[in-house]
C-alpha cells in the first residue's frame, strides 16, 4: 500500500515532535508500506519568514518572497530525513525542483499544473521513506513558487492523486474536521465523515483545517482523504463522495474574518460595467469572493464584493487609480467585516435554512451586511466583532451540539 502524510507545522514545530512524527511513519513503513511524507514549515515559521522580509521591505518583490518562504518547507524536511537517519530508516528529502513539481507562474498563489513522479517512484522502489516540502513548486522561469497559505494540503493531496496513492492523511493538530471550531464553539463536535463538496465550502469558508484547493483535487481524482491529529491515535474524519445521511440540514459552521468589503459607487447603469470591473480585478490576480450589485436607479449603481485581507490594499489601489477608466464616483473599503457560513448537503432538499440562519442572527441582534448562498450553503457578511456570538447562534439553532 502507498500512503501519502502529511503533517502541519504544529506537527513538526520542534525536534521531540519531529521524532514523533518520525517514529509514526516508520511503524507504517515497516508494516511494509510506502509511505510519502509531504511536510510543512515548522511552527509559525512561514509568517516568521514574512515578517523579515516586511523588516526589510514592505512590499517585497514576490518572487523573492517566494524564494524566502521555501526555505521554511526545505528546512523541515531535511530535519526529518536526519531524524530517519538516527533510527537507521532510509529516507531521502527532496524539494520542488528535485521532485519537479511545475506550476503556473504566479508568485505566492501558484497552482500545480504537473507532478513528475519518476524520482519519487525511484526512490520509493528503493525502499525510502520520501519526504517533499509542501506549499512549494517550480514555474516555467525555473523559479521557486509558493500555492498560498496553507498550501501544503493541496501539495499532499496532488502527489497523493499523480502517485495513485492508496491514501492520504493529512496530520495536524485538531482530531479532525469540527461541526465549527472549537475554541470559538464550545459544543462543536468531531465529524465522522463529511463529503467534498461540505468540506469544499468549510474550507473555503474558512473551517481553517484543509486547503481549499487540496479539497478540489481530491473531490477531481476521488483521492480518499483523512484528516486526523498527529499527537493522538484518534480516527480523524474521512472526507468522500457521499457519506451516511446523519439527517442533518446542516453539517458545519464555518467563519472567515479574513475578508474585506470593497464598494464601487456611482457606476453606470449599462451592459459590460461589471465586466469591465471584474475583468480588472482577475487580470490581478485578485480573488473576489461575494458580490452584491444594487437596483440601478437614475442611471446608476453600486458594486460591492469581498477580497481576501491581503489582496485588500492592492485592490482598492487598482479601483482607485481607474476610476477614470471605470466611471465610478468612488471606493470604500471596510476591513472589519466577517463570513459567517452554514453548510450542508442536506439543506439542497429542504426550504427554510436561509430564513432559520437570518432568525437566529436577528435574535442575537446581529446585522447583516451582504448574503450569498449556494445549494448546499448560506453565508452572510457580518462586523467582525461578531463572528463568535453569530458562530454560536447558528450552531445551536441548527442543532448541531453533541
Ligand atoms: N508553511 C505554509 C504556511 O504556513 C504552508 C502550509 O503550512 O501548508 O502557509
Ligand atoms: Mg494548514
Amino acid at each position: 500500500m502507498l500512503v501519502v502524510k502529511k503533517f502541519g507545522g504544529t506537527s513538526v514545530g520542534n525536534a521531540e515532535r519531529i521524532f514523533n512524527v518520525a517514529r509514526r511513519c516508520a511503524k507504517e513503513y515497516q508494516a511494509g508500506n510506502d509511505v510519502v511524507m509531504v511536510l510543512s514549515a515548522m511552527g509559525k515559521q512561514t509568517d516568521v519568514l514574512i515578517d523579515m522580509a516586511h523588516e526589510i521591505n514592505p512590499n517585497p518583490p514576490k518572487r523573492e518572497l517566494d524564494m524566502l518562504l521555501t526555505t521554511g518547507e526545505q528546512t523541515s524536511v531535511a530535519l526529518m530525513a536526519m531524524a530517519f537517519a538516527t533510527m537507521g530508516i532510509p529516507s531521502i528529502s527532496l524539494n520542488a525542483f528535485q521532485v519537479a513539481m511545475h506550476t503556473t507562474s504566479v508568485y505566492g498563489n501558484a497552482r500545480l499544473k504537473r507532478i513528475d513522479t519518476e524520482r519519487i517512484q525511484h526512490e520509493l522502489e528503493g525502499r525510502k521513506i520520501v519526504i517533499v516540502t509542501g506549499f512549494q513548486g517550480v514555474n516555467k522561469y525555473e523559479d521557486f513558487t509558493t500555492l498560498g497559505r496553507g498550501g501544503s494540503d493541496t501539495t499532499a493531496v496532488a502527489l497523493a492523486a499523480a502517485l495513485h496513492a492508496d491514501k492520504c492523511e493529512i496530520y495536524t493538530d485538531v482530531d479532525g474536521v469540527y461541526t465549527a471550531d472549537p475554541r470559538i464553539v464550545k459544543k462543536a463536535r468531531k465529524m465522522e465523515e463529511i463529503t467534498y463538496n461540505e468540506m469544499l465550502d468549510l474550507a473555503t469558508l474558512g473551517a481553517g483545517v484543509l486547503h481549499n484547493r487540496s479539497v478540489e483535487l481530491a473531490k477531481k481524482y476521488n483521492v480518499p482523504l483523512v484528516v486526523r491529529s498527529s499527537l493522538n491515535e484518534s480516527e480523524g474524519t474521512t472526507i468522500k463522495e457521499v457519506v451516511k445521511v446523519e439527517g442533518m440540514l446542516v453539517s458545519g459552521v464555518a467563519a472567515d474574518k479574513n475578508a474585506t468589503r470593497i464598494s464601487v459607487v456611482g457606476l453606470e447603469d449599462r451592459p459590460g460595467v461589471a465586466f469591465k470591473l471584474f475583468n480588472m480585478i482577475a487580470k490581478a490576480h485578485i480573488n473576489v469572493d461575494m458580490i452584491l450589485q444594487s437596483i440601478g436607479r437614475d442611471g446608476s449603481k453600486d458594486i460591492s464584493f469581498t477580497v481576501p485581507e491581503d489582496m485588500a490594499d492592492e485592490c482598492y489601489k487598482l479601483l482607485e487609480d481607474n476610476l477614470e477608466v471605470l466611471k465610478a464616483k468612488k471606493v470604500d473599503m471596510r476591513k472589519n467585516v466577517a463570513k459567517v457560513s452554514v453548510v450542508g448537503a442536506g439543506m439542497m432538499s429542504t426550504p427554510g435554512v436561509a430564513a432559520k440562519m437570518f432568525e437566529c442572527l436577528y435574535n442575537a441582534d446581529i446585522n447583516i451586511n451582504m448574503i450569498s448562498t449556494s445549494e448546499i450553503r448560506v453565508t452572510v457578511l457580518i462586523d467582525e466583532k461578531d463572528t463568535e456570538r453569530a458562530m454560536n447562534a447558528a450552531h445551536e439553532a441548527f442543532g448541531l451540539e453533541d
